[in-house]
Protein backbone atom coordinates (compact mmCIF):
# COMPACT_ATOMS: atom_id res chain seq x y z
CA UNK A 1 0.00 0.00 0.00
CA UNK A 2 1.75 3.12 -0.91
CA UNK A 3 2.22 5.66 2.21
CA UNK A 4 0.19 8.35 0.21
CA UNK A 5 -1.38 9.89 -1.90
CA UNK A 6 -4.19 12.88 -3.30
CA UNK A 7 -7.50 11.66 -1.91
CA UNK A 8 -8.94 10.17 1.49
CA UNK A 9 -6.95 9.77 4.37
CA UNK A 10 -3.91 9.27 2.75
CA UNK A 11 -4.08 12.70 0.89
CA UNK A 12 -2.12 16.41 1.01
CA UNK A 13 -3.97 17.08 4.46
CA UNK A 14 -2.50 14.03 6.11
CA UNK A 15 1.23 14.06 4.77
CA UNK A 16 2.55 15.64 7.26
CA UNK A 17 1.65 12.85 9.99
CA UNK A 18 4.20 10.60 7.83
CA UNK A 19 6.06 13.63 6.49
CA UNK A 20 6.78 16.35 8.85
CA UNK A 21 8.60 18.73 6.23
CA UNK A 22 4.94 18.77 4.50
CA UNK A 23 3.88 21.37 7.42
CA UNK A 24 7.13 23.77 6.77
CA UNK A 25 7.10 27.48 5.91
CA UNK A 26 8.34 27.22 2.44
CA UNK A 27 5.97 24.59 0.60
CA UNK A 28 4.87 24.28 -2.68
CA UNK A 29 3.12 25.13 -4.56
CA UNK A 30 1.58 28.16 -4.40
CA UNK A 31 -0.64 30.50 -5.97
CA UNK A 32 1.59 33.32 -8.28
CA UNK A 33 -0.77 36.95 -7.59
CA UNK A 34 0.79 38.84 -10.03
CA UNK A 35 0.32 42.26 -8.52
CA UNK A 36 2.50 41.22 -5.34
CA UNK A 37 5.80 39.81 -7.95
CA UNK A 38 9.00 41.43 -7.27
CA UNK A 39 9.76 42.09 -10.90
CA UNK A 40 13.96 41.94 -11.18
CA UNK A 41 14.24 42.91 -15.00
CA UNK A 42 18.49 41.96 -14.91
CA UNK A 43 16.84 38.65 -14.55
CA UNK A 44 18.18 36.70 -17.97
CA UNK A 45 16.50 33.73 -19.50
CA UNK A 46 18.36 30.58 -17.96
CA UNK A 47 21.07 28.65 -20.32
CA UNK A 48 19.22 25.15 -20.84
CA UNK A 49 21.11 22.38 -22.72
CA UNK A 50 19.85 18.97 -22.46
CA UNK A 51 22.22 17.66 -25.19
CA UNK A 52 24.27 16.10 -22.28
CA UNK A 53 21.10 14.31 -20.87
CA UNK A 54 20.69 11.44 -21.51
CA UNK A 55 16.56 10.26 -20.96
CA UNK A 56 16.87 6.75 -21.07
CA UNK A 57 13.66 5.47 -19.17
CA UNK A 58 10.02 6.34 -18.84
CA UNK A 59 7.99 4.63 -16.20
CA UNK A 60 4.76 4.80 -14.50
CA UNK A 61 5.30 4.86 -10.80
CA UNK A 62 1.49 4.78 -9.94
CA UNK A 63 1.23 8.81 -9.24
CA UNK A 64 2.69 10.07 -12.32
CA UNK A 65 4.80 9.48 -15.66
CA UNK A 66 8.66 9.81 -15.07
CA UNK A 67 11.46 10.18 -17.60
CA UNK A 68 14.44 9.45 -15.81
CA UNK A 69 17.59 11.18 -17.24
CA UNK A 70 21.52 10.99 -16.01
CA UNK A 71 23.97 13.56 -17.31
CA UNK A 72 27.59 13.95 -17.14
CA UNK A 73 27.64 17.46 -17.61
CA UNK A 74 25.17 21.22 -16.78
CA UNK A 75 22.15 21.39 -18.28
CA UNK A 76 20.40 24.07 -16.73
CA UNK A 77 22.26 27.49 -15.38
CA UNK A 78 21.41 31.06 -15.14
CA UNK A 79 19.02 33.02 -14.27
CA UNK A 80 18.19 32.98 -10.71
CA UNK A 81 20.70 30.49 -10.15
CA UNK A 82 24.07 30.87 -8.99
CA UNK A 83 25.21 27.33 -9.69
CA UNK A 84 25.21 24.80 -12.57
CA UNK A 85 22.34 22.25 -12.76
CA UNK A 86 21.84 18.54 -14.22
CA UNK A 87 18.32 17.19 -15.09
CA UNK A 88 17.19 14.37 -13.14
CA UNK A 89 13.59 13.56 -14.22
CA UNK A 90 10.80 14.81 -15.38
CA UNK A 91 7.04 14.13 -14.40
CA UNK A 92 3.44 16.05 -15.31
CA UNK A 93 0.61 16.88 -12.48
CA UNK A 94 -2.63 17.21 -14.48
CA UNK A 95 -6.23 17.16 -14.04
CA UNK A 96 -8.93 14.45 -14.53
CA UNK A 97 -10.88 16.93 -16.88
CA UNK A 98 -10.25 20.07 -18.17
CA UNK A 99 -10.11 23.46 -15.49
CA UNK A 100 -7.83 21.76 -13.06
CA UNK A 101 -4.24 19.86 -12.76
CA UNK A 102 -1.56 22.42 -12.10
CA UNK A 103 -0.27 22.14 -8.90
CA UNK A 104 0.63 26.43 -9.21
CA UNK A 105 -2.37 28.66 -10.11
CA UNK A 106 -1.83 31.98 -11.22
CA UNK A 107 -4.13 34.65 -9.60
CA UNK A 108 -6.09 31.70 -8.37
CA UNK A 109 -6.76 30.02 -11.45
CA UNK A 110 -5.58 26.68 -12.27
CA UNK A 111 -3.94 25.53 -15.83
CA UNK A 112 -4.99 21.74 -16.82
CA UNK A 113 -1.46 20.13 -16.19
CA UNK A 114 1.90 21.39 -15.13
CA UNK A 115 5.30 20.01 -15.99
CA UNK A 116 7.98 19.77 -13.93
CA UNK A 117 11.77 19.14 -14.94
CA UNK A 118 13.69 18.16 -12.15
CA UNK A 119 17.70 18.99 -11.67
CA UNK A 120 20.31 18.83 -8.95
CA UNK A 121 23.07 21.08 -7.66
CA UNK A 122 25.94 19.52 -9.46
CA UNK A 123 28.56 22.30 -8.14
CA UNK A 124 27.58 21.86 -4.42
CA UNK A 125 26.53 18.36 -4.35
CA UNK A 126 27.78 15.08 -5.63
CA UNK A 127 24.56 13.17 -6.11
CA UNK A 128 21.19 14.02 -6.81
CA UNK A 129 20.06 11.45 -3.88
CA UNK A 130 22.82 14.19 -1.70
CA UNK A 131 20.84 17.00 -2.69
CA UNK A 132 17.55 16.52 -2.82
CA UNK A 133 17.07 17.35 0.92
CA UNK A 134 19.20 20.30 1.41
CA UNK A 135 18.86 23.91 0.48
CA UNK A 136 19.73 24.60 -3.06
CA UNK A 137 19.94 21.29 -4.08
CA UNK A 138 16.98 21.08 -6.40
CA UNK A 139 15.99 23.53 -9.39
CA UNK A 140 12.20 22.71 -10.61
CA UNK A 141 11.71 23.92 -14.26
CA UNK A 142 8.37 24.34 -14.66
CA UNK A 143 5.80 24.87 -17.50
CA UNK A 144 1.78 24.95 -17.12
CA UNK A 145 -0.31 22.89 -20.11
CA UNK A 146 -3.39 23.84 -21.32
CA UNK A 147 -5.74 22.20 -23.64
CA UNK A 148 -5.99 23.55 -26.94
CA UNK A 149 -3.94 22.80 -30.04
CA UNK A 150 -1.64 19.85 -30.70
CA UNK A 151 1.94 20.10 -30.44
CA UNK A 152 4.49 18.38 -32.68
CA UNK A 153 6.95 18.51 -30.01
CA UNK A 154 5.17 16.40 -27.11
CA UNK A 155 3.39 13.93 -29.82
CA UNK A 156 6.81 11.94 -28.99
CA UNK A 157 6.69 11.51 -25.34
CA UNK A 158 2.65 10.87 -25.85
CA UNK A 159 3.72 8.00 -28.22
CA UNK A 160 6.01 6.45 -25.12
CA UNK A 161 3.16 6.70 -23.02
CA UNK A 162 0.95 3.90 -24.19
CA UNK A 163 4.29 1.79 -23.59
CA UNK A 164 3.60 2.43 -20.03
CA UNK A 165 0.14 2.39 -19.55
CA UNK A 166 0.27 0.45 -15.42
CA UNK A 167 1.80 0.93 -12.62
CA UNK A 168 5.42 -0.27 -12.74
CA UNK A 169 5.45 -0.36 -16.19
CA UNK A 170 8.92 0.74 -17.54
CA UNK A 171 10.51 1.56 -21.53
CA UNK A 172 13.95 1.89 -22.33
CA UNK A 173 14.21 5.20 -24.62
CA UNK A 174 16.79 3.58 -26.47
CA UNK A 175 17.11 6.78 -29.05
CA UNK A 176 17.19 9.10 -26.01
CA UNK A 177 14.68 12.20 -25.82
CA UNK A 178 15.41 16.09 -25.54
CA UNK A 179 12.51 17.79 -23.42
CA UNK A 180 13.60 21.01 -24.80
CA UNK A 181 10.61 20.40 -27.14
CA UNK A 182 7.90 20.22 -24.21
CA UNK A 183 8.89 23.81 -23.26
CA UNK A 184 7.00 26.64 -24.03
CA UNK A 185 8.61 29.33 -26.82
CA UNK A 186 9.03 32.45 -24.52
CA UNK A 187 11.39 31.20 -22.05
CA UNK A 188 12.20 35.48 -20.98
CA UNK A 189 9.16 35.24 -18.52
CA UNK A 190 9.20 33.10 -15.75
CA UNK A 191 8.65 33.67 -12.30
CA UNK A 192 10.93 32.35 -9.16
CA UNK A 193 10.80 31.72 -6.22
CA UNK A 194 11.72 29.05 -3.25
CA UNK A 195 9.91 26.37 -2.12
CA UNK A 196 10.02 22.50 -1.95
CA UNK A 197 8.94 19.33 -3.20
CA UNK A 198 5.21 18.82 -3.96
CA UNK A 199 5.23 15.09 -3.13
CA UNK A 200 6.04 13.77 0.07
CA UNK A 201 8.45 13.77 1.55
CA UNK A 202 8.35 17.56 0.39
CA UNK A 203 11.60 18.79 1.28
CA UNK A 204 12.19 22.12 1.01
CA UNK A 205 14.91 22.35 -1.21
CA UNK A 206 13.69 23.33 -4.41
CA UNK A 207 14.10 26.71 -6.43
CA UNK A 208 10.90 26.86 -8.43
CA UNK A 209 11.25 28.44 -12.39
CA UNK A 210 7.65 28.62 -13.40
CA UNK A 211 7.52 30.03 -17.49
CA UNK A 212 4.36 32.17 -18.12
CA UNK A 213 3.44 31.37 -21.58
CA UNK A 214 1.94 27.82 -21.52
CA UNK A 215 2.29 24.97 -23.66
CA UNK A 216 -0.63 23.96 -25.66
CA UNK A 217 -1.95 20.64 -26.14
CA UNK A 218 -4.53 18.87 -27.47
CA UNK A 219 -7.60 17.34 -26.50
CA UNK A 220 -6.69 14.23 -27.56
CA UNK A 221 -2.46 14.19 -26.13
CA UNK A 222 -4.22 15.30 -22.42
CA UNK A 223 -6.33 12.20 -22.88
CA UNK A 224 -3.35 9.89 -23.09
CA UNK A 225 -2.31 10.95 -19.86
CA UNK A 226 -5.74 10.41 -18.23
CA UNK A 227 -5.90 6.90 -19.65
CA UNK A 228 -2.47 6.10 -17.70
CA UNK A 229 -3.94 3.37 -14.98
CA UNK A 230 -3.14 3.91 -11.17
CA UNK A 231 -2.11 -0.04 -10.79
CA UNK A 232 -0.18 -2.98 -11.95
CA UNK A 233 -0.83 -5.26 -14.77
CA UNK A 234 -3.52 -7.40 -13.70
CA UNK A 235 -4.12 -5.69 -10.92
CA UNK A 236 -6.96 -3.36 -10.06
CA UNK A 237 -7.27 0.24 -8.29
CA UNK A 238 -6.51 0.98 -4.58
CA UNK A 239 -9.47 1.11 -2.26
CA UNK A 240 -10.76 4.19 -2.53
CA UNK A 241 -8.23 5.45 -5.21
CA UNK A 242 -9.56 6.55 -8.70
CA UNK A 243 -8.19 3.85 -11.73
CA UNK A 244 -6.78 6.42 -13.57
CA UNK A 245 -3.78 8.72 -13.00
CA UNK A 246 -5.32 12.26 -12.97
CA UNK A 247 -5.52 14.83 -10.32
CA UNK A 248 -2.23 14.55 -9.37
CA UNK A 249 -1.85 17.75 -7.86
CA UNK A 250 -0.97 19.01 -4.50
CA UNK A 251 -2.90 22.29 -3.54
CA UNK A 252 -1.20 25.50 -3.17
CA UNK A 253 0.34 26.14 -0.01
CA UNK A 254 0.47 29.84 2.13
CA UNK A 255 3.41 32.03 0.86
CA UNK A 256 4.39 32.48 4.33
CA UNK A 257 6.24 35.83 3.58
CA UNK A 258 8.21 34.69 0.59
CA UNK A 259 8.97 36.91 -1.99
CA UNK A 260 8.00 35.65 -5.69
CA UNK A 261 9.94 37.37 -8.30
CA UNK A 262 9.79 37.94 -11.86
CA UNK A 263 11.53 38.41 -14.73
CA UNK A 264 9.93 41.04 -16.44
CA UNK A 265 7.68 43.51 -16.31
CA UNK A 266 3.68 42.36 -16.29
ZN1 LIG B 1 6.07 17.45 -9.77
Amino acid sequence: MAQWGYTGDKGPDHWCEKFPDAKGKRQSPIDIVTTDTKVDASLGPLNIDYSSARCTEIFNNGFTFQVNAESGGTNLSGGPLSNNHRLAQFHCHWGSKDGQGSEHTVNGAPYDAELHLVHWNSDLFQSVGDALPKDKGLAVLTAFLKVGKENAGWSKLVALLNKVKCKDDKCCLEAGFDPTVLLPENKKDYWTYEGSLTTPPCYESARFIIYREPVEISAQQIKTLRDLLSYKQGGQAECGCPEHLGDNYRPTMPLNGRVVTASFQA
